[in-house]
């Protein structure tokens, strides 16, 4: 069985389970954000009743991350609710914004859309922060009412993104019923060449399947090529499994995942023991790919959807509004770093906008120091506009007051995950996707730049 099949078959009971079988699979941790949490709670008390209790307190985790920093009113309320139901179901996995229960958020005008304004227990963007407090472990199931909670994945679980009536189900029961998907094998050799991001090699591969080229698939990725990348670069390319349709992407287990995973673990007191899956002489796949990372190149996914890849030196004459740099597949400490080397000493030339994941991100990027100056100051010296409010921010559009939303028909280059139409606001703004260093580099010359041009 591949991995994927065999963390199913381990959590529906069953010895083995084949490509299209439905079978009940018990899950470990359920999570939901801003978004889709209230709808989730609504459903979920009008099946189980106003008292229900959630089937397991220590199995559900919430994570206000997406509307967050927002005067609009209806954003606000939806946190609220969440916080309502935490209190009345005890979750000790609630990460707030305010650090009181019985308390509200306000936008404080006095510290505006940069300077930190939450609390303590704040987490930031969800797939960011699972993996930060310890709610990620290697063999198990997540389920989560978000598309992008394949990105877990990279940590050798069966990770997916459900809808708010499933989700309200798993609440109440802890299991949902699970087809099996297929496999689509990517055997990676090589090691990466400077200048190329675990960006790029999601990118080639979407751009090899197409956006719905693994729909309903596992993608899973292993071969020696996988020791040379960080458990931030795995997340990177689990991350956007789902912009090839896959319903997860997978990586196998060594000992970088058994070091973050006990770490993560150990610092939060988050439940520790776990089973790993390792690959089995009788995996099957539907498909097989063999990728040479040491003959990738830094890819760029133009305007209007994630397949839509060519190479960054081929897109010189593409001007540029805007550059972005956040969210869960491109926010991360090792994200900012790539991007801070190359914009280091220098000036953007177009509006920059530095999104943080989570609030960890943001302490690192201020608190590391590179020849006398913090990362964060060497960003706003080089006219980045960095703000401490971690989030998903303008990834997902927004009300209107998002920072770094595109209000108007704007170009904007950026290392998030989704580039439909309308996805980063205006309904006729264009987005392109990059890596890190390829969104750093276009950003100070104002148009599309392979980034080996800084190196
Ligand atoms: S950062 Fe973007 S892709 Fe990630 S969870 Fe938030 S809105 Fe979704």
């Amino acid at each position: 069985m591949t991995l994927t099949e065999q963390i199913l078959a381990r959590a529906s009971g069953k010895n083995k389970v084949e490509p299209g079988e439905n079978v009940w699979v018990k899950a470990d941790v359920l999570f939901t954000h801003d978004v889709c949490g209230p709808g989730t709670i609504g459903v979920f008390k009008r099946e189980f009743g106003e008292k229900a209790k959630v089937w397991d307190r220590y199995g559900v985790v919430i994570i206000p991350d997406h509307y967050i920093f927002t005067k609009d009113s209806k954003a606000n309320r939806n946190v609220d609710i969440l916080r309502e139901f935490a209190r009345e179901q005890e979750l000790p996995y609630f990460y707030d914004v305010i650090d009181e229960m019985d308390g509200q958020w306000k936008f404080d005008e006095s510290r505006g859309y940069l300077k930190r304004q939450y609390g303590l227990k704040y987490a930031g963007v969800c797939h960011s922060a699972l993996p930060q407090k310890g709610h990620v472990r290697p063999g198990e199931v997540l389920f989560g009412t978000d598309s992008h909670t394949c990105t877990a994945g990279a940590f050798n679980q069966f990770a997916t993104g459900i809808g708010n009536t499933d989700a309200a189900f798993v609440m109440g029961t802890g299991k949902l019923l699970i087809k099996v998907p297929a496999t689509i094998h990517f055997l990676l050799d090589g090691e990466l060449p400077k200048g190329v991001m675990a960006k790029d090699v999601i990118l080639y591969c979407i751009g090899m399947i197409g956006f719905d080229g693994a729909t309903y698939m596992a993608m899973q990725f292993d071969g020696p090529g996988v020791s040379s990348l960080s458990i931030e670069d795995r997340m990177t390319i689990a991350n956007m499994a789902i912009e090839a349709g896959g319903k997860n992407g997978i990586f196998e287990f060594d000992l970088q995942t058994k070091a973050f995973v006990d770490f993560r673990c150990a610092l939060n007191n988050t439940k520790s023991q776990y089973s790993p899956v390792f690959k089995d002489k009788n995996e099957k796949f539907v498909k097989e790919f063999v990728i040479n990372l040491s003959r990738l190149e830094p890819l760029v996914a133009c305007h209007p959807n994630p397949a839509n890849c060519q190479p960054a030196s081929r897109l010189g004459d593409v001007k540029l509004d805007r550059a972005y740099i956040g969210s869960c597949t491109g926010g991360k400490l090792t994200d900012f770093i790539a991007f801070a080397k190359i914009v280091k000493n220098k000036k953007v030339v177009i509006d920059t906008f530095g999104v943080p994941a989570t609030p960890e991100v943001v302490r690192e990027l201020q608190n590391t120091i590179w020849e006398g100056k913090s990362i964060w100051q060497i960003l706003e010296d080089a006219g980045v506009q960095m703000t401490e409010n971690a989030g998903c921010a303008a990834c997902l559009g927004g009300p209107v007051d998002t920072f770094g939303r595109m209000n108007q028909p704007l170009r904007c280059i950026s290392t998030t995950n989704r580039n439909f139409p309308g996805r980063m606001g205006h309904k006729n703004s264009e987005v392109y996707l990059a890596s890190p260093a390829t969104v750093a580099a276009s950003a100070l010359t104002g148009k599309i730049t392979d980034p080996r041009e800084f190196l």
